[in-house]
């Protein structure tokens, strides 16, 4: 990492130590030059691939259901569009989300 993305800390425990900077700081062809993705969901999904041993296969088969990722895991978000009453009304099929292994 270049000392471009660091500054030093001016208070609390880490004064005088170098930091990251804030995000929001650094241009943005300079974020993606950098290789991060844009959106929380592709950065959520690079880390369980990276967390894997870099497998996508692995990433799916992970057990880790305690992990704040895990439900974002495949590079979707399983709360969006859906509302707790319409899952009431739709009976859970255990055989097509266990193979469902796409992305
Ligand atoms: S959900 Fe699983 S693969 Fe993703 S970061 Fe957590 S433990 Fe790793």
């Amino acid at each position: 990492m270049t000392d471009r993305y660091l500054e030093l800390a001016t208070s609390g425990d880490a004064a005088g130590k170098k930091v990251g900077r804030l995000p929001r700081s650094i241009p943005l062809q300079d974020l993606r030059d950098l290789g991060h993705p844009a959106s929380p969901i592709k950065a959520i999904r690079a880390k369980c691939i990276e967390c894997s041993g870099g497998s996508m296969a692995e990433a799916r088969l992970c057990h880790l259901t305690h992990c704040a990722l895990w439900a974002f895991r495949m590079g979707h978000n399983p709360f969006f569009g859906k509302t707790s009453e319409a899952e009431a009304e739709t009976p859970t099929n255990h055989a097509e989300s266990s193979s469902d292994s796409s992305a």
